[in-house]
């Protein structure tokens, strides 16, 4: 059994982590999260312990956040981030992987192994693996990444975190790295088995409303950027 604790940074409301039009972090960390998590659920032999609260409203502080990675022994530690510069729209950009300085060999593999495929996924620059001194590195006893999936705050990066496909493409990479480090097996669902246990979920997606232009559609997302912070992309229909 491989103990895979993982955590969207921050919280909803966390002060400072949005773009510059009210999108926010956590919201881009959970979604890359929760793909993660779903892709795991498709191996053999792996639990999983969320970190952060599920529902946003509370910021765990980091703390909490190792102390109960350490006290469930996981095996690995995932911390999913997105960056910002300025906070001001920028040309800045691209993917980065930190790791403790003095972190575990299996950290820094661990870091080789998940960073081009997040890279790939996100299609942005790759700004490399960085060693950083942050307390979800330092204060777990477990190998620990935190990617940082590009910058929320750049002009670039901020089309790919708009689009699920991409956020969901980055958890998935994650999760297959982590299979190909642990040499995880893909469960086989077999007939008349589906479904019997909670490996299946459901997701349920939102809609809005049809708009008869571009412009009238763009307007009205950009309203709920700013009211509720959400990731809203525009589909033709
Ligand atoms: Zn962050």
């Amino acid at each position: 059994m491989v103990k895979i604790a993982l955590d969207a940074g921050h919280g909803f409301n966390t002060a400072g982590k949005r773009s510059p039009t009210g999108e926010r972090e956590w919201f881009f960390n959970n979604q890359v999260l929760l793909a993660c998590m779903a892709r795991l659920n498709e191996y053999e032999n792996v639990s999983l312990l969320r970190l952060d609260d599920a529902s946003g409203k509370i910021d765990q502080p980091l703390e909490e956040r190792t102390n109960r990675a350490n006290q469930w022994k996981a095996d690995v530690l995932i911390s999913f981030h997105h960056n910002a510069n300025t906070g001001q729209w920028g040309n800045w950009g691209g993917v980065e992987t930190l790791v403790y300085p003095t972190a575990s060999k299996t950290s820094f593999q661990l870091a080789e192994l998940i960073h081009p495929k997040v890279v790939q996924a996100m299609g942005l620059r790759d700004r490399g693996i960085k060693k950083r001194n942050l307390h979800v590195l330092r204060e777990s006893n477990m190998p620990a990444i935190l990617i940082e999936g590009g910058f929320y705050d750049s002009l670039t990066d901020i089309q790919a975190l708009r689009s699920s496909d991409r956020l969901i493409a980055q958890g998935v990479a994650v999760a297959d790295g982590l299979a190909a480090y642990y040499k995880l097996k893909k469960k086989t669902v077999e007939a008349g088995n589906a479904g019997t246990d909670n490996q299946t979920t459901t997701e349920y997606r939102l809609v809005t409303g049809t708009f008869k232009t571009k412009q009238a559609a763009e307007k009205a997302a950009e309203q709920l950027r700013n009211r509720y912070g959400w990731t809203i992309y525009i589909k033709d229909v």
